[in-house]
């Protein structure tokens, strides 16, 4: 037995004047081999292992200064991930679907009015709130965070800035409840990072209704929203306006979208909309063209780079843990070098990108975010969560591409994170023209 030649025989020795060694030696020969290895360590060692660190992704402790309600809502979001999503993610996410069952207990906790006032204003602390929400969600789970970032974030917001005091009235109180649930549809199959130029799907006045035509695509909940907020194109003015489009209405087609590799928990869908009339009613009647749907895209762009951040804190905190325990060459790999390696590299891209992500929120909450803000901190997260997850999943070899480990499924997830909400190359050319004064936008 090979563990048996790693014995310090002094050792040994000296344990037989203390113990009866061969009922000891009996009852090794039905131990593990895991066991066995720490047994010699101790004899070898002299004394038990020492307990390793637990895991923990915010190194410098950067949120020990939250407020208790900020705490409060961490820990209630931490607890319902563990105990409501992460028992069934690696099942609904081969499945395809977003698992509805989890909207009642969602609903419990609460978290729209954690971030929105019932009149659509924001709290004074939203964006931080907003973040602490989804890194706590991406950290096990990004489609979770998805779902809500689509609600919560893209089609709340649309109606809070874009809505009549009639139209906040119908529909915030049900949003904030999840008894109403949004989708937001501003992409076209032409393309999303042109979309500002180059939308195709129109509109057109027609007595006291409008007719809409067109197409979008990758639209986050639609499959199931009970409305989704669609942008398109007026033919007479050129004029972007925003519509609340109620399922069900006639010429209004989602199909689900099939075959992703990322974020295969969250639905997407590809919407048609086939002179498809939607009374002047329902047109978000405050929308100043173009600006609001800016102006939205500016308040989520933050909760997306918390999506970075969240889901590279979970991949570090798995690759960690699975390096102190998994062994090989009678070692954990933890104890190789080049695995510290990894682990120190991770730890360094999720420390630096939660700074950023607080500093960005604490900005934005008192109102001295812009657009290049956003772009960078999305621009940094993303590709640091990408380089992350990379290297955790490679810590875990093998078992890194099975579901069952967990990092498999935030490495796949990073891939959307880095391409939704203005590409990495949109967000770069949105901070290069705010740095130089140059556009490089053609
Ligand atoms: C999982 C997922 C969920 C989504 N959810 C929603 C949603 O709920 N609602 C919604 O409206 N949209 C949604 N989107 C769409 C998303 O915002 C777009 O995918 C994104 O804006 C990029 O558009 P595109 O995919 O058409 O790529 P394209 O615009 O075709 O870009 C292709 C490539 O060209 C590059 N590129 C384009 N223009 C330039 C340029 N000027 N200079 C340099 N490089 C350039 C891009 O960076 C990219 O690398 C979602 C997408 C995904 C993947």
């Amino acid at each position: 037995m090979e563990w048996l030649a790693q014995l310090d025989l002094e050792a040994l020795g000296r344990l037989s004047q203390k113990v009866d060694l061969p009922a000891l030696l009996g009852a090794a020969s039905r131990m593990s081999d895991g066991d066995l290895r720490q047994l010699s360590r101790m004899l070898a060692g002299g004394g038990p292992t020492r307990a390793l660190p637990e895991p923990n992704g915010d190194f410098y402790g950067q949120l020990g200064d939250l407020t208790p309600e900020q705490q409060a809502v961490r820990t209630a979001v931490r607890g319902f991930m563990a105990a409501q999503v992460a028992p069934i993610m690696n099942d609904y996410w081969s499945r395809d679907e977003f698992p509805r069952q989890l909207l009642p207990e969602l609903r419990k906790l609460d978290l729209l009015r954690r971030v929105w006032n019932e009149d659509g204003t924001r709290k004074p602390d939203a964006t931080v709130m907003e973040g602490l929400i989804t890194l706590e969600a991406c950290r096990v789970d990004v489609s979770t965070a998805v779902f809500f970032g689509v609600h919560a974030g893209l089609a709340f917001a649309s109606i809070a800035l874009g809505g009549s005091d009639a139209q906040k009235a119908e529909w915030l109180p049900k949003m904030l409840d999840l008894e109403a649930v949004g989708a937001f549809g501003l992409t076209e199959p032409e393309g999303g990072s042109q979309v500002s130029q180059g939308m195709r799907t129109t509109c057109r006045r027609d007595g006291d209704a409008w007719v809409l035509n067109g197409e979008k695509k990758w639209i986050g909940n639609s499959t199931f929203s009970d409305f989704t907020v669609i942008w398109a194109r007026d033919v007479d003015s050129g004029e972007v306006r925003g519509f609340i489009v109620r399922a069900g209405t006639p010429g209004y087609r989602v199909r689900k979208i099939e075959g992703k590799i990322a974020l295969r928990m969250v639905e997407n869908g590809q919407i048609t909309l086939e002179d498809c009339r939607v009374p002047d009613s329902d047109r978000l009647q405050e929308v100043r063209g173009w600006r609001t749907t800016a102006e939205v895209l500016r308040l989520t762009r933050a909760g997306v780079a918390w999506q970075g951040v969240g889901c590279a804190l979970g991949a570090y905190e798995l690759a960690l843990k699975y390096a102190q325990t998994r062994e090989q060459f009678g070692k954990p790999i933890g104890s190789f070098q080049l695995i510290q390696n990894h682990l120190v590299h991770m730890l360094g891209n999720v420390t630096g990108a939660l700074a950023l992500c607080l500093r960005l929120s604490h900005m934005a909450d008192a109102g001295q975010m812009r657009d290049e803000h956003a772009a960078l901190a999305k621009v940094v997260t993303a590709a640091r969560c990408r380089e992350t997850v990379a290297l955790a999943r490679e810590t875990f070899g093998g078992n890194g591409i099975l579901l069952e480990y967990g990092v498999a499924k935030h490495f796949a997830d990073t891939e959307a994170i880095y391409s939704y909400e203005g590409t990495n190359e949109i967000n770069t050319l949105v901070v290069g023209r705010a740095i130089t004064g140059l556009s490089a936008f053609v």
